[in-house]
């Protein structure tokens, strides 16, 4: 049998977004340094206002579900940060810090599970999969190529 591992060392990067409520809430510095003390490493950050296309961009495949004005009214209506860290299976790693999408689910420890209630304000956004991070990383920081 051909037994296929996974190479630890290989590194991988991913978006994370401080949605306006975590900026808002003063909880940029804890996501940030619960993210390094996993062991990724921010290697592109920037504080910005969304405008509705790059949000409308961003969320696209929600672009047909019943909260989708809610989603870019709430994304776009303050500062938020974006990063993109990096390290092995980064993008697996983060989704796990950030916990359950609803906070209510999310386990205690977690991002959402330690500061949030609302599925609406859920705090941290992490890419999903590494097509929708390369897609998301392209828009937020085109020049990181
Ligand atoms: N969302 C919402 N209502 C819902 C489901 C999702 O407002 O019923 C928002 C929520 O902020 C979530 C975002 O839409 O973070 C994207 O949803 P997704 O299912 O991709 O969750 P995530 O990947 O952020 O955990």
């Amino acid at each position: 049998m051909k037994v296929v591992k996974e190479n630890p060392l290989v590194s991988e990067r991913t978006l994370v977004l401080v949605k306006p409520d975590g900026v808002r809430r003063g909880v940029v510095g804890d996501v940030i340094s619960r993210l390094e003390r996993k062991g990724l490493a921010v290697v592109a950050m920037e504080l910005r206002t969304l405008s509705r296309e790059t949000a409308e961009d961003h969320y696209a495949e929600h672009r047909e579900r019943p909260f989708f004005g809610e989603l870019v009214d709430f994304i776009t209506g303050g500062p938020l940060v974006a990063l993109v860290a990096e390290g092995p299976r980064a993008i697996e790693a983060f989704r796990a810090l950030a916990g359950a999408t609803d906070p209510v689910k999310a386990a205690p420890g977690t991002i959402r599970g330690d500061h949030a209630l609302e599925i609406g304000e859920n705090v941290v956004h992490g890419s999903d999969s590494p097509e929708s991070a390369a897609r998301e990383i392209k828009l937020f920081f085109p020049e990181l190529g």
